[in-house]
């Protein structure tokens, strides 16, 4: 028997090409391809306007199939965090924030990350795999149609969107998975599916410097870089792929990508770590990398408390701090925010979750870690803090 294929794998044109497989016209995969995208369906016998024949064809050699769902937890915010089987005991997160005139979905591109930035739980498990464009783009097509299902709201284009703002922030370094995340890419704008702007969608990278080019290229959507370091030194001891593409060189490709972007700024998002990367000399020292020199990169700053974990052995920079820290980078006329946590009674940091699941036998071990922590740095350590501005 021949394995099933899974639709979600396909971009519009790959999705054209299967159907001409089948003895089908190119409009059958426009059809198709609204019945999944923009209606949420997964049974063949649902899409009414297929003929019989091929609906009969699709049924016994297709299947549309997201990664199933292992857990799904709403916060009291309304953060909603689904964890996702992704096979052989890996787990990726998708996370929906609402907020007042948006619903924004943090989705992953990989299972686990080589990176190894050192702030990061995600990096601290490795690297599994890359996900495949069923497994990335199945995020958004799982999501969207399940909260519509909460709410009850009709699936299709008459039905009010859920989700109109995509980032590629969760596990993962996106420009390491780059034509899976590509494709992803290119079904999240296409008008007979999520029909999203480029500017509403946005890949974060810690810095692949000729993936970034790459996608200025072939996909050009919002580009947010984890920065983190205000110098080379530091940086390489953070994001440990700076010591391949060093500040210069990637502040370079941030200058260069903004020629094709669609909004006219780099979001630069930098943690905030207690005595490592938040004195006033490193503020100065970043307003100088983009303001200063040969080169001027036109960015706005997101500065991100810390999540602590138990094995970074990193704190979270106090909130006085992080406030002094965004008035020199405001002062120096850069825009800054400061990003507002969500979703603190579901889970703690990016990549925690999943992690348990991978290593179920090792939580009592963890938690009496955690414990231990929590005598030592206080009942907040590990939890998200809000900050008011
Ligand atoms: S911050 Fe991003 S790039 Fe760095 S280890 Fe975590 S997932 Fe990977």
């Amino acid at each position: 028997m021949t394995s099933l294929v899974n639709l979600l794998d396909f971009d519009p044109v790959q999705l054209v090409a299967y159907c001409g497989s089948l003895g089908e016209k190119p409009f059958r995969a426009k059809q198709l391809q609204r019945w999944i995208h923009q209606f949420g369906a997964s049974q063949f016998d649902q899409m009414t306007d297929l003929a019989k024949s091929l609906r009969d064809k699709l049924a016994t050699r297709a299947i549309v199939a997201a990664p199933a769902v292992i857990s799904d937890h709403t916060s009291t915010d309304g953060t909603r965090k689904w964890l996702l089987d992704v096979g052989q005991g890996n787990a990726v997160e998708a996370v929906f924030i609402p907020e007042e005139n948006r619903g924004t979905l943090c989705i992953s591109t990989q299972a686990g990350c080589a990176v190894n930035c050192r702030f990061c739980s995600t990096g601290k498990q490795g690297f599994n795999r890359n996900l495949t464009v069923g497994e990335i783009i199945g995020q958004l097509w799982m999501a969207e149609f399940e909260l519509r299902r909460t709410k009850g709201i009709e699936p299709g284009p008459r039905g009010e969107r859920q989700i109109t703002n995509v980032v590629m922030m969760g596990m993962g370094e996106p420009l390491l998975n780059f034509e899976p995340t590509v494709t992803a890419l290119k079904m999240m704008l296409d008008d007979n599916a999520y029909g999203l702007s480029r500017r509403r969608v946005t890949l974060s990278t810690s810095g692949v410097v000729p993936m970034i080019d790459r996608l200025s290229q072939e996909c050009p959507v919002a580009l947010a870089v984890s920065l983190h370091a205000s110098n080379d030194a530091l940086r390489d001891g953070l994001v440990p792929l700076n010591k391949k593409y060093p500040l210069s060189e990637l502040m370079a490709a941030c200058v260069r990508y903004l020629e094709f972007a669609p909004r006219d700024f780099v979001t630069f998002e930098y943690c905030m770590l207690d005595g490592v990367n938040d004195s006033d000399e490193h503020a100065r020292e970043l307003v100088a990398l983009v303001r200063g020199g040969k080169l001027t990169v036109p960015c706005k700053f997101n500065l991100i408390p810390f999540n602590p974990f138990p094995e970074s052995g990193l704190l979270r920079s106090k909130n006085p701090r992080i406030k002094a820290f965004a008035g020199i980078l405001m002062e120096a006329g850069i825009v800054t925010t400061i990003r507002k946590t969500r979703g603190d009674d579901i889970d703690a940091a990016c990549g925690q979750l999943a992690g348990e699941v991978q290593d179920r036998t090792r939580v009592q071990e963890r938690m009496q870690k955690q414990e231990e922590y929590k005598r030592k740095f206080g009942d907040n350590f590990g939890r998200i803090v809000e900050i008011s501005s």
